[in-house]
């Protein structure tokens, strides 16, 4: 199968890395240029689970570099880069053509299904993590299920195979039509989180063996568990209780945010915690403390 992988930093690269591996003709498409040469020039280094190895595959800066139309395409940019990525490479997708989010948060497909068209559009989740560690350098960090369903809901021969194909290569996924609540029960995680780690700027388990940071993270998944129960959507996991498991799961883990607001990056929070406060708005719901949240991380951004 011929894949574009549109955003070759952390994640992109595990799934783009493994695919190449296990005999798929994979391109990774990242922007930043020094993580490319260093692909090009000594393959990727990808490390942790399934060992340490040098991996061929080829990468490009642009997707103007890539001439034909390909069968799938995995977006992997962070979510604030969702369309401007995807707008770049419509020459790359032809009739035949998935376009696969895997990526954290709300929106991501909604905006995907706008611009590529919702019967090429595939939703899912991964428990996979994965950190960039340099250049051309990936830490596969934990293995975990990848679950995908069609935008539209139709489940067709061809996103079987997709998961087949992802599952020969070692990245275990299965297709389902229940998504919706999939990606609710990982946005609850991401809401307790993300933001309180980024602006305290401490790793995921201090949330939990601190009170006044405890009671936040509740605060937080117990607004967002009531915009979720308004939509009607019924989750597989009491929230908070799930939320604080994985905090004390990854304890030593530092979340996404608070990487990206110790480096200068754009952080997901209007996709996390903003989307929780859109969808409360329009249900008349308020969600002050997810507000404070959007507004706290905004205050950092702005000041880069
Ligand atoms: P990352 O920052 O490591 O990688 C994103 C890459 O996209 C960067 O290398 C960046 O240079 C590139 N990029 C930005 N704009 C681009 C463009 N226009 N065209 C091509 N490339 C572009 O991020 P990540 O950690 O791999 O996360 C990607 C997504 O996956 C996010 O939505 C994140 O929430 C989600 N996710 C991450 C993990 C994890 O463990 N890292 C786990 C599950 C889900």
């Amino acid at each position: 199968m011929k894949i574009a992988v549109l955003g070759s930093g952390a994640m992109g690269s595990v799934f783009g890395g493994l695919l190449a591996e296990h005999e798929q003709n994979v391109v990774l498409i990242d922007t930043w240029k020094q993580h490319i040469d260093a692909i090009n020039k000594n393959g990727l280094h990808l490390e942790g689970i399934g060992g340490d190895r040098f991996i061929s595959v080829k990468g490009v800066s642009s997707a103007d570099e890539i001439k034909d139309h390909v069968d799938l395409v995995i977006v992997f940019v962070k979510s604030p880069f969702t369309e401007s990525a995807l707008k770049g490479a419509l020459h790359i997708i032809g009739e035949d053509t998935m376009v696969m989010t895997l990526q954290n948060g709300l929106g991501n497909a909604e905006k995907i299904a706008e611009i590529a068209g919702s019967g090429r559009t595939i939703v899912g989740i991964t428990n996979n993590g994965a950190t960039l560690i340099e250049p051309g350098r990936v830490r596969h960090a934990g293995l975990g299920e990848t679950v995908i369903s069609p935008f539209d809901g139709k489940i067709s021969q061809r996103i079987n195979e997709i998961a087949q194909i992802f599952t020969e290569a070692g990245l275990p996924t299965r297709v389902s039509d229940e998504v919706t609540v999939l990606v609710w029960d990982k946005l609850m995680v991401n809401v307790g989180i993300n933001a309180l780690t980024a602006v305290l700027r401490v790793p995921n388990g201090y949330l939990v063996e601190h009170a006044s940071s405890d009671k936040l993270l509740e605060y937080a998944v117990k607004e967002a568990e009531k915009v979720c129960k308004a939509k009607g959507i019924q989750l597989r996991h009491d929230p908070v209780q799930h939320c604080r498991d994985v905090a004390r799961a990854t304890a030593a883990n530092y979340s996404s945010m608070y990487q990206d607001v110790a480096k200068k990056r754009i952080t997901e929070i209007d996709y996390i915690n903003g989307a929780v406060v859109n969808e409360g708005r329009k249900m008349g719901i308020p969600t002050p403390v997810n507000e404070t949240l959007v507004l706290l991380i905004k205050a950092i951004e702005e000041g880069y």
